[in-house]
């Protein structure tokens, strides 16, 4: 008996949902796509099949297996921004990242787990908000930078968070990426800084599609930015690439340039290490000043902006490329 022969006796409906089938010494296995189909359909299905099979010549047994549904979307992809060390402009490239793919069109979600300094409700204006939550799950706050977010800050009362141990961090932190993100498609991590315990398990609980490194320009910067790379290249996280930040900074005055950390170390050690290298985000005072203010500066496009928005777009391109063809 041949499986073409086979199928052509099931009805349309039916054989259009055959997979596979296969008939070996008076046996038929049979692989059904059941997407879409309630228990009583599945069950209609796998008779329909048992019964015009289990007739014909040569066909001693059926057996029938209907596939689940294919998943429709699986949530955000997750993208990790670390660092080696704390202050070196992890949790402002984060939020400014999300701003600059949140205007070029994209529905971008953010989520705070820097326990140690939660600076994301500051840095995007949501200080004092408190997210709501539905069938045990948080509801991300929606900033008025079209970014949606939810930081430990949101949870805890400032200064709190920082006596938080690893499990509570960790659990505390499975909330924040465990929430009603709905469409959102891209959710960007703003990491503790550090390479330790919290950040293992972290990555390994919600494993991201990729990360991006930030660090100034010196050379001890540097060295923990390469821990930070490894700790990544071990729980298999891709990483996407290295910013430099606070590289050179141009006085506003007299309009000199200097570079008080250096200037070009983060692309060296990128080069070095085999990493894309993204950009590079000048030392500068209204980059600060509009960080403080709840306004950061890839909302507008004044100075700051361009650089972000030019690593945004790099970040952009390699979620594309991930995506692939014909996906949406
Ligand atoms: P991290 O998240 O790595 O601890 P932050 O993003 O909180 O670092 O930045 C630390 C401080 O440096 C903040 O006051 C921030 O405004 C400032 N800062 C970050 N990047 C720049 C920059 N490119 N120019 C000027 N100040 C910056």
């Amino acid at each position: 008996m041949d499986e073409t022969t086979l199928t052509a006796r099931l009805p349309q409906p039916v054989a259009a949902r055959v997979q596979s089938l296969k008939w070996t010494d008076g046996r038929v296995t049979a692989i059904l796509d059941g997407s879409g189909l309630g228990a009583a359909e599945r069950d209609a299905l796998e008779t329909a099949v048992k019964d015009v099979l289990g007739s014909a010549p040569d066909v001693a047994e059926v057996r029938v297996a209907i596939m689940a549904d294919k998943p429709v979307r699986s949530g955000p992809v997750i993208v990790a921004v670390g660092s080696g060390k704390g202050g070196v402009g992890k949790s402002t490239l984060t939020a400014n990242l999300a701003v600059a793919l949140a205007r070029s069109g994209r529905r971008v979600g953010l989520v705070d787990a820097d326990v140690y300094g939660p600076s994301q409700p500051t840095l995007l204006d949501t200080e004092g908000q408190r997210p709501q939550a539905e069938n045990d799950k948080l509801i991300p706050i929606d900033s008025r930078f079209g970014v949606k977010m939810l930081s430990m800050g949101h949870l805890v009362e400032p200064g709190k968070a920082l006596a938080w141990r690893g499990p509570m961090a960790s659990g505390a932190f499975g909330q924040l990426v465990d929430a009603h993100w709905g469409d959102t498609e891209v959710l960007l991590l703003d990491l503790p800084p550090g390479t330790g315990d919290v950040q293992i398990t972290m990555l390994q609980k919600h494993k991201p599609a990729g990360a991006v490194i930030v660090s100034t320009p010196q050379d001890l910067a540097l060295i923990d930015a390469q821990r930070a790379a490894e700790l990544f290249g071990k729980g298999g996280v891709p990483i996407i690439g290295l910013v430099e930040n606070m590289s050179g900074y141009v006085c506003p005055h007299c309009g000199e340039a200097s570079d008080p950390f250096g200037r070009g170390g983060v692309e060296d050690a990128a080069a070095e290490a085999g990493l894309p290298f993204l950009g590079r985000i000048p030392l500068s005072l209204v980059v600060r000043e509009a960080s403080d203010a709840g306004t950061p500066p890839a909302a507008g496009d004044g100075e700051g902006a361009d650089a972000f928005h030019a690593i945004a777009a790099k970040l952009g391109q390699w979620l594309d490329q991930r995506a692939g063809p014909g996906s949406a």
